[in-house]
């Protein structure tokens, strides 16, 4: 893309909540690493985002969202899904098949056909809306596993437009992979878009290497980070993307008084001891009964940190209408009643449990009064929440420990402490470590993870791939190419 080409983006929901008030209704920007990076960019560019409204056909949601768009530079496109649409796109095929798959857990998927049959379908509705806005020479840029077939779709109906795709979940290895009934369809269907990015060198191995098990006939060139591959005449670049954070932006707000006064009263809400974070939404992903154990075992064999040290876990509600995240809930709950019951003593909570979204502010208050932010998610495409920790850290002090399993593990393996977080009781075991680490060493630590977001933020990102040369396939096969042409002609 060059930088004055209008941008399409498409995600399954658009920049915008919905809120209704009886007749009324109500648009409020999403906040967001995804939404902050892209509205500047629409902005300047012109453009469009297509997207889901959350909501089944609205006369007077048409009105609001032409409202919002006519006081912008790029429009909003909707997307009305019916329940049942939902129920099999959305809480199907989305969070009941790829999102476990993907994330390693294919014991939860729920292969219905059903679903597969409502991914399509919705895929191609939302090819409708891109094919109503886009044009000629637009730049369209598709994000996540909602919309995998969506290139595909696209390219049956004739649209010739440049087409990127970023992946930002984790993807599986091979084995995992394979065990989709549509491998193949996905593959083909991701092979029709021009560039796909994904978040970590290993997502991208384990896309190239299932495309070698599931493709017969794909041809891959090139070497390193960026990767050139080959299926029926279509060429693809694929390559490695990490997203990030408004580094200066959440910097600069870490600094206010506002978060100061925040951050002190978090502390003395903790009466002085050492604060252990985590910051999650609900998912099991997320590993949060896990690391409660873990903490459970750091108070049980070191009986001398009892009431010297407190836990502050937020935990973000998220798909709450699905029976197994409520009982994800019920079971987080549990353990830190059980925790606190067992350790606590007058005077000392080891668990300040919180079930809500906090903002941003009040957030990075969090972040700034934390000695040690605990992320260890079983597997996670990123982890913005780490980014976000240590952009924060304005005073250059506090440890990360993190999951090796989180994607942002590739980036600060200089900076956090990185563990396993099925293995709880080593857990425990590195969390006692930071929370006797010299300050030295933490501000040596710190410095590293915050220079590498500061110069690799947000924007960096997405702009690493809006500029991303797609247009010609690799120098050798237009020799090769040449060569069989010539050799054609000869024939002839
Ligand atoms: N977040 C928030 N309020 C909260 C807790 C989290 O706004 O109370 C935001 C947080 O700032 C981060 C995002 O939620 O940007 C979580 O992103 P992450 O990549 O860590 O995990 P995801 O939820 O996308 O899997």
């Amino acid at each position: 893309m060059n930088t004055s080409q209008r941008l399409v983006v498409v995600s399954n929901r658009l920049p915008v909540t919905v809120r209704s008030t009886g007749i009324n209704i109500c648009l409020e920007a999403s906040g967001g690493g995804l939404v902050n990076a892209l509205t500047p960019i629409l902005e300047v560019t012109g453009g469009c985002w297509v997207g889901w409204t959350g909501t089944d056909f609205h006369e007077t949601l048409i009105e609001s969202l032409e409202q919002w768009s006519s006081e912008r530079n790029y429009n909003l496109q909707p997307v009305f899904l019916t329940p049942a649409e939902n129920a099999a796109y959305y809480r199907g095929f989305s969070n009941e098949i790829i999102w476990p798959l993907f994330h390693g857990l294919s014991s939860r998927c729920q292969f219905d056909s059903t679903y597969w049959t409502g991914y399509r379908a919705v895929n191609r509705k939302f090819a409708d809306g891109v094919e109503r806005v886009a044009g000629n020479r637009d730049f369209i840029w598709v994000h996540d596993y909602h919309l995998m077939m969506l290139a595909q779709d696209l390219r049956f109906r004739g649209l010739r437009q440049q087409l990127a795709y970023f992946h930002h979940i984790p993807f599986p290895p091979p084995d995992t992979f394979e065990t989709l009934p549509w491998r193949s369809e996905v593959l083909r269907a991701l092979l029709c878009f021009d560039l796909l990015g994904f978040q970590t060198p290993r997502d991208r191995r384990n896309f190239i290497e299932s495309l070698h098990r599931c493709l017969p006939g794909v041809q891959v060139s090139g070497v390193g980070e960026r990767l050139r591959v080959r299926f029926e005449d279509h060429w693809s670049s694929i390559g490695t993307y990490p997203i990030s954070i408004d580094y200066a932006a959440l910097a600069a707000e870490a600094t206010g008084p506002d978060v100061t006064a925040a951050a002190e009263k978090i502390r003395q809400g903790c009466s002085g001891t050492a604060i252990i974070l985590g910051v999650d939404r609900l998912d099991y992903t997320k590993g949060i009964p896990e690391r409660l154990i873990a903490f459970q075992s750091l108070l049980q064999s070191n009986p001398g940190m009892r009431g010297r040290l407190t836990m502050i876990q937020i935990v973000v509600p998220s798909r709450e209408d699905i029976p197994e995240y409520m009982q994800l809930r019920l079971r987080i709950e549990r353990l830190v009643g059980c925790i606190n019951g067992e350790y606590g003593s007058p005077g000392w909570v080891p668990i300040q449990y919180f079930y809500r979204a906090f903002s941003r502010t009040e957030l990075i208050a969090f972040y700034r009064a934390a000695h040690v932010a605990l992320i260890t998610p079983l597997k996670d495409g990123m982890n913005l929440v780490a980014k976000e920790f240590c952009a924060s850290r304005i005073d250059n002090r506090g440890v990360l420990v993190l999951s090796e399993f989180a994607g942002a593990a590739a980036e600060f393996r200089n900076g956090a402490l990185l563990v396993n977080p099925y293995d709880t009781e080593r857990v425990a075991e590195v969390v006692a470590l930071a929370l006797q680490m010299t300050e030295s060493e933490q501000c040596a630590r710190m410095e590293l993870m915050r220079s590498h977001i500061q110069s690799n933020d947000v924007f960096r990102w997405s702009e690493s791939i809006r500029t991303e040369n797609t247009a010609s396939p690799p120098a050798d096969y237009q020799r090769q190419k040449a060569a069989l042409q010539y050799a054609a002609g000869l024939l002839r």
